[in-house]
């Protein structure tokens, strides 16, 4: 899911291969069929990927929709579906685990189920909750550097939280590659917002991917991220760059959360200005727990903020 922006600092690519239906082959080891979900918040629709040959690990089956789910058994005829990988629990990418189970037998492993991290919170974001998938039970949870093994390749933990609490990359070491589901996408920066997602968690997943030397990201929206390290460092700029400007409107009395984004975000489709809200409110929980911002009475998203 996108975050709304304005800028271009960042190098975005959108071009994409593949129709629904299809499983294209993108390397030796990993092909890709496209979920019919696209949309201004998933752009091509959600990438499901196939992890190796003959004994594969299918990872992100995507919604709940039998038809993609029946076009990927239909690709994958002659072969086992060992394993069934999520990155992370949106409703776009891990109800279609339960089904592909089903027909195949395979385990869910990768990420932890859903679970707001922020009680106090979800009540006044329950829109945002809509956006979980509270029914995915995975049959093991993987752990940073938890690895699966098959005949042919390794698809190793890498925890990622940010974009929800319980975001996880997998790395693919045969072929230096990462599936970095939706903590960072060619097409898009990825949408950051409480009560499950959190900046300060965010933030520090991208540094951590800093210190990885993946050659490629298959992400869980669009194409490829073909130079992965400095991809990402302008993604830790754009926030950086976010973050100082909203600063400079608390510091010149934009008090709400509402004034700073009809500031910060002057000329933005009045369809994306929640999205806008709850991405600059991530941005002030960050602040307030850095100790940089106080809020007038309980941090929320109706509050005043000042400058500590
Ligand atoms: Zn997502």
């Amino acid at each position: 899911m996108p975050e709304p922006t304005q800028e271009d600092e960042i190098a975005f690519n959108r071009s994409f291969e593949g129709a629904p239906g299809e499983l294209i082959r993108l390397s030796p080891l990993v092909r890709r069929m496209v979920a019919g979900n696209a949309g201004p918040m998933t752009f091509t629709g959600t990438c499901t990927y196939v992890v190796g040959s003959g004994q594969v690990a299918v990872i992100d089956p995507g919604p709940d929709d039998k038809r993609h789910i029946a076009a990927l058994l239909d690709a994958l005829r002659g072969e086992t579906v060992a394993t069934i990988l999520v990155t992370h629990t949106h409703r776009d990418h891990s109800p279609g685990a339960r089904a592909l189970k089903e027909a195949t037998g395979a385990q869910i492993a990768g990420c932890a189920p859903y679970h707001p991290a922020r009680e106090g919170l979800a009540a006044e974001m329950g829109r945002i909750d809509a956006a979980n998938d509270s029914n995915y039970a995975p049959d093991a949870v993987m752990r940073e550097g938890d690895a699966i093994e098959a005949a042919d390749f390794t698809l190793v933990c890498v925890e990622t939280p940010g974009h929800t609490m319980n975001h996880q990359a997998f790395a693919l070491p045969q072929e230096n590659a990462l599936f970095s589901g939706d903590h960072v996408m060619a097409w898009s920066t990825s949408v950051v917002t409480p009560p499950d997602g959190a900046m300060r968690d965010y933030m520090a997943s991208l540094d951590k991917l800093r210190t990885r030397d993946d050659r490629i990201y298959w992400p869980g929206h669009g194409g490829p991220v073909n130079e992965p390290q400095r991809f990402v460092r302008g993604l830790a700029q754009h926030r950086r760059a976010r973050e100082k400007s909203i600063l400079s409107h608390i510091g010149a009395g934009d008090a709400t959360i509402a004034a700073i984004v009809a500031t910060v975000y002057e000329g933005l489709d009045p369809a994306l200005r929640g999205a806008a809200a709850l991405s600059v409110y991530a941005h002030i929980e960050d602040l307030v727990e850095r100790g940089l911002v106080c809020a007038e009475g309980p941090a929320a998203l109706g509050a005043s903020y000042r400058l500590a």
